[in-house]
């Protein structure tokens, strides 16, 4: 075993007044927690979550000094678990990582290994984080809309131009639907059109509430992350027997709808948890990506950051403002 080495984190800390600061500082190994695996961190991402976790008041934080960082991707350092040993890429999404146990804004980390995925083969730590927790969670949507059936007609896709939106519209359009992007910026047009929607829909043309509980049968399926409103309308459009994967609520956590369209329409709401997937779900999911995800769309995704970088960006992804997925690289 190695002696103690230092490393780099981005750490939160909270004073005897309640208020919490988030700066990046140079800690040991021996504070890292209790885990079966050690690993080098390569890469991190950003969130919504993170977002939370990283700005005022701690959000979702269970303990400090924290290291927050919901998703890392790696290679194995030390490991005391017989299905991982050292030199071995790794990934992991959830398991309140980066909220309740140390995560992945440093340089390394500790886990159980019955977190840990092994890295399919042919994508790199950096792709693996290009997907990250957001895109993760768009392959389990994707894959909830296909164990119900995928009806005729596009796949609405709202939030589109963060991270869980753009690469549910990649991976759908790859698979052959084709997509409708829910964007509020219009500027984002031509970056969605790139990932493969046909159709870029306005904001506000969902925004809108309406009266009429059923309006006409349109989409064949949806993955929604905004929630709220949005969700409450776009389910009296969907096609007869269609589903709608919910994912988040960017646009809220209330949804004011009827139940007109489960009984007249026997629409689908299907609700995706990434955090405590079974280890199977991850690994096919993981294999999914590998298969389903054209992995040039993803790099035009992608917006690299470092430690130092992510107070900002964490109230960025609280304002809707991130497009598509940050990857942080931890050793820069
Ligand atoms: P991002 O911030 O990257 O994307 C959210 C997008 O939603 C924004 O880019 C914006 O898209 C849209 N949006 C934001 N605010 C509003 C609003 N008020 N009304 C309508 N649309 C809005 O976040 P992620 O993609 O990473 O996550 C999206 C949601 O999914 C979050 O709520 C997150 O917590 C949740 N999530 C859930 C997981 C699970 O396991 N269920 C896992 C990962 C994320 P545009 O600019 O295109 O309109």
């Amino acid at each position: 075993m190695k002696g103690k080495e230092m490393f780099n984190a981005l750490v939160v800390t909270k004073d005897e007044e309640g208020k919490t600061a988030a700066a990046v500082q140079e800690i040991d190994t021996d504070q890292l927690p209790e885990g079966d695996v050690t690993v080098a961190v390569d890469y991190s991402t950003v969130n919504y979550k993170d977002g939370l976790c990283i700005g005022p008041g701690g959000g979702l934080v269970r303990n400090y000094p924290h290291v927050p960082g919901i998703d890392f991707a790696g290679t194995v350092e030390a490991s005391d678990d017989a299905r991982y040993k050292p030199g071995d890429k790794v990934v992991l999404t959830g398991w309140r990582v980066g909220e309740a146990h140390w995560g992945g804004y440093a340089q390394k980390a500790r886990v159980k290994a019955d977190w840990l995925v092994p890295l399919p083969d042919g994508i790199t730590t950096r792709q693996a984080m290009a997907v990250g927790t957001a895109g993760f969670t768009a392959m389990l949507a994707v894959m909830a809309l296909e164990d119900h059936g995928i009806k005729d007609g596009p796949v609405l896709v709202t939030g589109a131009a963060g991270g869980v939106g753009s690469v549910a519209t990649a991976i759908i359009a790859n698979l052959g639907h084709e997509v409708a992007a829910v964007t509020g910026r219009p500027e984002t047009a031509d970056y969605l059109t790139g990932l493969g929607a046909t159709r870029i829909v306005p904001r506000e043309e969902l925004n809108e509430t309406t009266k009429r509980p059923l309006e006409a049968e349109t989409w064949g399926g949806c993955v929604d992350a905004v929630g709220g409103e949005m969700l409450a309308r776009l389910l009296g459009q969907m096609k007869y027997g269609a589903s709608v994967s919910a994912v988040g609520l960017a646009g809220g956590a209330g949804l004011p709808a009827t139940v007109i369209p489960f009984l007249l329409r026997g629409v689908n709401l299907l609700g995706i948890d990434s955090v405590m997937q079974p280890y199977d779900n991850r690994l096919r999911a993981w294999d999914r990506i590998a298969k389903d995800l054209p992995m040039d769309k993803l790099e035009a995704m992608v917006q690299p950051a470092t430690l130092a970088d992510l107070p900002g960006l964490g109230r960025d992804i609280l304002k809707g403002q991130v497009k598509g997925r940050v990857v942080v690289d931890v050793n820069a």
